[in-house]
């Protein structure tokens, strides 16, 4: 059976170059694809419609690196330091998860995304602690019915046992070793993503490697060309960064990545806190690399993409005026087009996404935000992508499409019993910072070991 959906009188953003931004425009979907775009397309049309006056439509944005399970522990890095994060994240949080916990996570982080016009995510998965915790992780992606890439970490967490009020066996299982993982990550892919084929299915399998900068180049080469072999769609890791690198890509290291096709996924919110260097995302992208925008951490970070596109904006071109002190400037770079192309476009390219998604392009999968302008914090719309950047936010974003299908409608997302979630999700939090209050303070370096598999 087709199913057709008219978005009317729109102010479309496309992020296609050859269709640009249109005023009182419509979109017409079908079967999950974007079919046409232009005026008055109504007239041909007999399915259900969509009243699209005062909103902007824009590509569903792309989230190019998160670790999703960290949902649960919202807002306990705020202050922290990178090696305050691992010392505390990766040395006590990652060791508390039951697989239950892994999957209200998951399922919570992806239906927040949902709620933020976030459409797409690399889910980089390193709380892995038992094939309970792998079956988990996935369930509650796909439950939630975002697109993306899960992606098999195989960092491994040290387990704390010495710690009172949980139990070991279910959080941090014995044996579940390197070796062990790398099973697990094949039964993962073949028993949950058969096909493994990103224009068939929502939700694909990738690799992340145990941590690139902390294992010598042989692993790391294995590692990658394990993932290879079992069928990852991509593999993403953590480079340029903490007291290693300071976000130091040398001029030939973002060459390399350029030529080989690779996408960069900047994170600037973590690299601005964390002490990793000016946000790389437009040098890299000034170099002709893709570049995508993550949020990384949802236990320091809102899951709000508007915000970091004006972050990561802001930042730069503080940072260029900084390098040319006392002049005035004409002309101010980057411009917000630029970063709005990183959380949609660029971001699609740097996964490998972008035949599928990342623009409204007929023919294209039809993720897309429709946000509502007639508020008091957007009127008047001067600059359609001005007013999504700069004034819109989370409440004004009244529908999210994936693959065509309604996700969030009338300002909330669909299907989800929030009450019953939220006291879920307290009640797993309270467990976790109750037995996290009872660990000792870590010695002072311990967190250089944690980069690297225990
Ligand atoms: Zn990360």
């Amino acid at each position: 059976m087709s199913s057709s959906l008219l978005i009317k009188n729109a102010t479309v953003i496309s992020v296609d170059d050859t269709i640009g931004i249109q005023m009182n425009s419509d979109i017409l979907v079908q079967d999950g694809l974007i079919k046409d775009i232009g005026p008055n397309l109504i007239s041909r049309h007999n399915g259900e419609v969509f009243d699209a006056t005062d909103c902007i439509v824009s590509p569903g944005f792309v989230d190019t690196h998160h670790h999703m399970w960290q949902q649960l522990i919202r807002g306990v890095t705020t202050d922290w330091s990178l090696a305050n994060y691992l010392d505390n994240i990766r040395n006590i949080y990652g060791s508390l998860y039951t697989p239950d916990d892994v999957y209200t996570a998951n399922h919570f982080a992806a239906l927040d995304l949902i709620n933020n016009g976030i459409t797409t995510v690399i889910d980089h998965c390193h709380i892995l602690n038992s094939s309970k915790h792998t079956d988990a992780a996935i369930k509650g992606l796909k439950d939630a019915g975002i697109r993306g890439t899960w992606c098999y970490g195989f960092y491994r967490n040290p387990g704390r046992s010495d710690l009172p009020g949980f139990d070991p066996d279910i959080t941090t299982p014995a044996g579940f070793d390197h070796q062990a993982r790398r099973q697990d990550a094949k039964r993962a892919r073949e028993e949950h993503f058969p096909e493994n084929n990103p224009e068939k299915q929502l939700l694909t399998f990738g690799g992340a490697p145990t941590e690139a900068e902390g294992m010598t180049e042989e692993a790391l080469r294995d590692e990658i060309d394990f993932f290879r072999s079992i069928g990852a769609r991509v593999v993403t890791m953590h480079v340029a960064i903490g007291n290693y690198a300071a976000s130091s890509f040398t001029d030939s290291e973002l060459d390399l990545i350029k030529n080989t096709g690779s996408g960069i996924s900047a994170t600037p919110e973590t690299e601005l806190q964390m002490g990793m260097g000016h946000p790389i995302a437009f040098r890299a992208a000034e170099v002709g690399c893709h570049v995508g925008l993550g949020i990384d951490i949802t236990s320091n970070q809102s899951n709000d993409m508007l915000a970091l596109m004006r972050l990561l904006l802001q930042a730069e071109r503080g940072k260029r005026h900084r390098e040319n002190p006392g002049t005035v400037p004409i002309d101010i770079q980057p411009k917000s087009e630029e970063a709005l192309y990183m959380a949609t476009m660029g971001g699609a390219k740097s996964i490998g996404l972008d035949h599928i998604i990342g623009s409204i392009t007929p023919g294209k999968r039809a993720d897309l935000v429709i946000t509502r302008c007639d508020d008091m914090n957007v009127v008047p719309v001067t600059k359609p992508v001005g007013a999504l950047m700069y004034n819109a936010h989370v409440g004004n974003i009244d529908t999210v499409l994936i693959n065509g299908k309604i996700v969030k409608k009338d300002g909330k997302v669909v299907g989800v019993d929030w009450p019953k979630l939220r006291e879920d999700v307290r009640t797993r939090t309270a467990r976790m910072l109750d037995i996290a209050a009872k660990a000792p303070p870590p010695s002072e370096d311990s967190w250089t070991r944690l980069l690297v598999d225990p």
